[in-house]
């Protein structure tokens, strides 16, 4: 049962944004003292329905890339999607990424070469950006999805929300 509440508690975001990625700001960075930020795409950075980030996107990270290492760490397997993307803004990127495992948000950390506490996990998804973020001790932070993914995030935080109350259940026995 302990394992199952350490489980539930990985997927609490340090901190859910009630809108896009695009409103991180350098005081956000500066309150949370964080110097990286790796970005989930799909959802995250650009909607799936569309194959280019905005121009509101693109202005937010060539703003936050001056005070921040920016690295892209996506699930999806169709390389050209990812690398078109990271391309057109100049970031490395990663992709087939199997978040929640940990392993490709190391390898993106130590590309920074910055602490794992001053790294946030940016994405839209509890179940595999937050919690592969909280399994390797990153910051975590939850950004509204930008298109389709509304009605899987919406699944997600119901099933969330039935865990933690079980498990608060649980701990009462
Ligand atoms: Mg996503």
């Amino acid at each position: 049962m302990s394992s199952l509440l350490n489980w539930v508690a990985l997927l609490q975001p340090d901190l859910v944004l009630a809108d896009s990625v695009s409103k991180i700001t350098p005081d956000l960075l500066a309150q949370y003292r964080l110097k990286g930020l790796i970005l989930d795409v799909d959802d995250t950075l650009v909607s799936t329905t569309a194959t280019d980030a905005s121009p509101e996107t693109i202005l937010w990270l060539t703003e936050i890339r001056q005070i921040a290492s920016i690295s892209l760490v996506s699930n999806n397997f169709k390389r050209s999607r990812i690398e078109r993307i990271a391309n057109s803004l100049d970031v490395p990127y990663i992709f087939g990424a199997g978040k929640p495992s940990r392993r490709k948000l190391r390898q993106a950390v130590t590309v920074m070469g910055l602490p794992l506490e001053e790294v946030a996990m940016v994405g839209d998804r509890l179940f595999t950006d937050v919690l592969a973020g909280n399994r390797l001790g990153l910051f975590t932070i939850l950004v509204e999805p930008l298109g389709r993914g509304t009605f899987l995030r919406g699944l997600e935080l119901f099933l969330f929300k039935i865990l933690k109350r079980l498990m608060t259940l649980f701990s009462r026995i």
